[in-house]
């Protein structure tokens, strides 16, 4: 099985040299060889070639898109188009159509964009919606308040909340195969959890709500850490982040199925685009590609496991979304590079302080976590291709000082 200790030192053995070239790539990184950067679920680190396409692309090209016919307005007009496609190639999606990709600040706006301008032309009086209920609440919110709206035009919807099992940190499968009926319309779901880290079973979602449903994919936690295909996941709609994904700030999108329309920015070229942050999602995109994701995928699997495996023979610590002895716990080898665990005696906040004394930048409190997530603070640890086999030893004999 994944995640067992061969897996997880086989996997250390055969990239230790490939991650090591990586690891090079990210100056911010090796500028600061004392810090272990720990937080990459709350924003990626960039590569080189990011920031040099940032450069580029303000020295030779800055314009505005859609507008102008000089050179520079051309060549940005195309550099947007072109991320478009760039956007589908990385999500496996062959068909021609690019207006299906629309461009957004991060998931946050692209999940309130298609609550916003997408959902209410699949809605009718009496439809059903599933919004999961410890999601993120950028996963919850613009549910709520497309509920609203539509009441407000004398459309009745009905919200499902889908439920967790705790000790796995996946959704209640068996309560959702009963809660979805012939009026379910709409499934908003997670990729990977942002903070039991366990990557969601998006098939077996799709077996319980049948084919007509349209699943919307928050993919925040895993475009850039896995392979996301949308031909394998038979998903609807895949909403990301560029930031979390090696590109700058502000950058995101939300992709559709050319079959379900393309139904966002009615009015074409309204308004300017982020085409700096364009360029970088590109670049980060190619990087992505080229690293090859399913190997990003096999390092963070390994020291995910590496940490949970030590965190279980620390007895002060419990890890949300997880049961402490193996034997219980069938998920752990689908945790995807985040790990969310608490202290029995320290505050999740003086825990954090704790680790940032000892150089390590973790996250700690209740992580955004929406309606029935977690009410006390945690700390989570977050990991992509940069991070070492060595921090997470490091990091657990902190941890072991603490009891
Ligand atoms: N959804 C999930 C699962 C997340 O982890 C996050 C960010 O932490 C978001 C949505 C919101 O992303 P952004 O802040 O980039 O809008």
């Amino acid at each position: 099985t994944p995640g067992t200790d061969t897996q997880e030192t086989d996997a250390i053995a055969e990239l230790g040299e490939w991650q090591r070239t990586l690891r090079a790539h990210f100056p911010i990184i090796t500028a600061h060889p004392e810090l272990a950067y720990l937080d990459s679920a709350a924003t990626a680190q960039k590569p080189q070639s990011v920031l040099d396409a940032v450069h580029t692309y303000l020295t030779t090209t800055n314009a505005n898109a859609g507008r102008g016919t000089y050179p520079w307005a051309n060549r940005t007009t195309d550099l947007v188009e072109q991320a478009r496609d760039r956007v589908k190639r990385f999500l496996d999606d062959p068909a021609p159509d690019r207006s299906t990709v629309h461009f957004t600040s991060g998931t946050t706006e692209g999940l309130r964009a298609v609550a916003r301008d997408w959902l209410p032309g699949l809605l009718a009086d009496g439809d059903e919606i599933v919004v999961p209920v410890a999601d993120h609440e950028a996963n919850i919110a613009p549910w709520l308040e497309a509920r609203r709206h539509l009441a407000a035009r004398g459309v009745h919807i009905r919200v499902r909340p889908m439920p967790y099992q705790r000790s796995s940190g996946d959704y209640d499968h068996t309560a959702l195969a009963e809660l979805a009926g012939p009026r379910t319309r709409f499934v908003a779901v997670s990729h990977v959890h942002h903070v039991y880290g366990g990557n969601m079973n998006v098939h077996r979602i799709r077996r319980a709500v049948g084919p007509d449903a349209v699943i919307c994919l928050d993919a925040a936690q895993s475009v850039g850490h896995l392979p996301v295909s949308v031909a394998d996941l038979d998903v609807d709609l895949v909403v990301f982040s560029g930031h979390k994904a090696m590109a700058l700030p502000g950058t995101g999108a939300v992709w559709a199925r050319q079959s379900r329309g393309p139904r966002f920015a009615p009015g074409g070229w309204s308004g300017t685009p982020n085409t700096v942050g364009i360029a970088s999602l590109t670049a980060a995109l190619d990087w992505l590609d080229t690293a090859g994701t399913d190997r990003i995928e096999r390092w963070t699997l390994a020291l995910t496991a590496r940490l949970t495996e030590g965190l279980r023979h620390l007895d002060a610590y419990e890890i949300l979304g997880c049961q402490k002895s193996l034997a219980a716990d069938s998920s752990v080898q689908r945790r995807q590079g985040i790990v969310t665990f608490r202290h029995n005696a320290v505050d999740s906040g003086d825990l954090g302080f704790i680790l940032f004394s000892h150089g390590f930048m973790v996250r700690s409190d209740q992580h955004c976590q929406g309606g029935a997530g977690e009410r006390t603070g945690s700390v989570r640890v977050s990991l992509h291709v940069h991070n070492t086999p060595e921090e997470i030893d490091r990091l657990l004999d902190v941890l072991a000082t603490l009891g």
